[in-house]
């Protein structure tokens, strides 16, 4: 079995595997993938979730507008200052600013902080801040923005329009489209996928690696579907064979295994992409997870630095892992992994470093 080019019933048979020793080959390939074309550095994105409220209504997602038990909040100005300066000085290159879509971050708050982020600690900056008008996108550009991620979540149509439904007053959004408008921008663009969401079939996984493989992504973060009980999803059933759309046997399980071998995949697929090792998949098994993601193809870890008081209301999915931290305890614990697993912390902004 080769792993360049492989077919999309090879990839879904990969997904299918369950042989240990034929999986040992499938990481011993995303691993040396990984080594060969982005090296040994694990670069650090310096987390901020910047604001907890949202519009929208996506069915598997805790920070859903009609989740009326969670208390919502947003970042001052000041605060997600302090949180990149935490950054600079534990060395990190890069801060995401993620929240859910919520359009009290203005367009000018936003723009207003990038460039104070960027005068001040000169990081690179990424933004995840949802579907926003292409007007917002440009401006934050300007300000110095790098990069945007934006999970398309899954590749399949009808999935998709299940899980996700329009904003207010807009029609069904085209996140793949809405991904190469970024990339005119002229940012780099990261996007992804959730494992085992409820109706995800093993053939509509292999078409997202697939889908990874054809867009020329920058960076590519694959993470577990968690249920979230205050959604419509989270009253479905996850597991292998627990589907009431599929045949028995077609549905993905949202497991740590199904993770690491769609990690793996994706390596082999986009071997010169930042990929990250989640904190979802950390919440599965907080012991290894995150290193287990690094050694089957990931090179990317984000720290959290949001402070202790709001990380715990930025619910995306219960039980999420270090909800209990602060930022420097964060940068110790992953220092420490990192260096437990012979690699070494990157330098520098990390971008993604094309080949041929
Ligand atoms: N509002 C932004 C950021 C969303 S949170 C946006 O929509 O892009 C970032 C990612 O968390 C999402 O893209 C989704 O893939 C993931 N996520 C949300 N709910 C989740 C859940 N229940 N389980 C696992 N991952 C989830």
């Amino acid at each position: 079995m080769t792993f360049e080019n492989m077919t999309l019933t090879e990839i879904e048979s990969w997904l299918r595997e369950k042989d240990p020793a034929r999986l040992e080959l499938l990481w011993a390939a995303a691993d040396g993938a990984r080594k060969a074309h982005v090296g040994e550095a694990v670069h650090l994105r310096g987390l901020i979730e910047v604001s907890s409220h949202c519009c929208r209504l996506c069915g598997y997602c805790g920070l859903r507008a009609d989740n009326h038990g969670l208390e919502r909040y947003r970042m001052t100005r000041d605060e997600i200052l302090n949180c990149a300066r935490e950054a600079r000085e534990f060395g990190y290159g890069t801060v995401v600013m993620q929240a859910g879509e919520d359009y009290g971050l203005t367009r000018e708050f936003i723009a207003d902080i990038i460039r104070a982020i960027k005068e001040e600690t000169g990081l690179a900056v990424t933004l995840s801040l949802g579907e926003r008008p292409d007007e917002d996108f440009i401006a934050w550009r300007a300000a110095g923005a790098d990069r945007y991620l934006l999970r398309f979540e899954t590749s399949d149509p009808r999935l998709y329009a299940m899980i996700h439904p329009p904003g207010p007053g807009r029609t069904m959004s085209d996140r793949l489209a809405m991904l190469e408008r970024l990339r005119g921008f002229g940012y780099e663009i990261g996007s992804g996928v959730m494992v085992g969401i409820p109706g995800q079939s093993y053939g509509m996984l292999a078409r997202d690696i697939d889908t990874f493989r054809n867009m020329d992504l920058d960076m590519i973060g694959v993470g577990p579907y968690i249920s979230h009980p205050a959604t419509p999803l989270g009253s479905e059933e996850t597991g292998e064979g627990a589907s009431p759309t599929l045949l028995p046997g077609e549905q993905v399980p949202n497991s740590e295994l199904m993770t690491y071998k769609t990690v793996a995949l994706t390596r082999l697929a986009r071997p010169d992409a930042n990929i990250p090792s989640t904190t979802a998949l950390a919440t599965l098994n907080l012991a290894q997870g995150r290193e287990l993601g690094l050694q089957r193809g990931a090179n990317i870890v984000m720290p959290n630095l949001t402070p202790p008081e709001y990380r715990k209301l930025y619910e995306i999915y219960p039980a999420k892992a270090c909800i209990a931290e602060t930022g420097r305890e964060c940068h110790t614990c992953m220092g420490a992994r990192i260096r437990c697993l012979g690699r070494e912390l990157g330098r520098g902004p990390g971008g993604r470093k094309r080949q041929g």
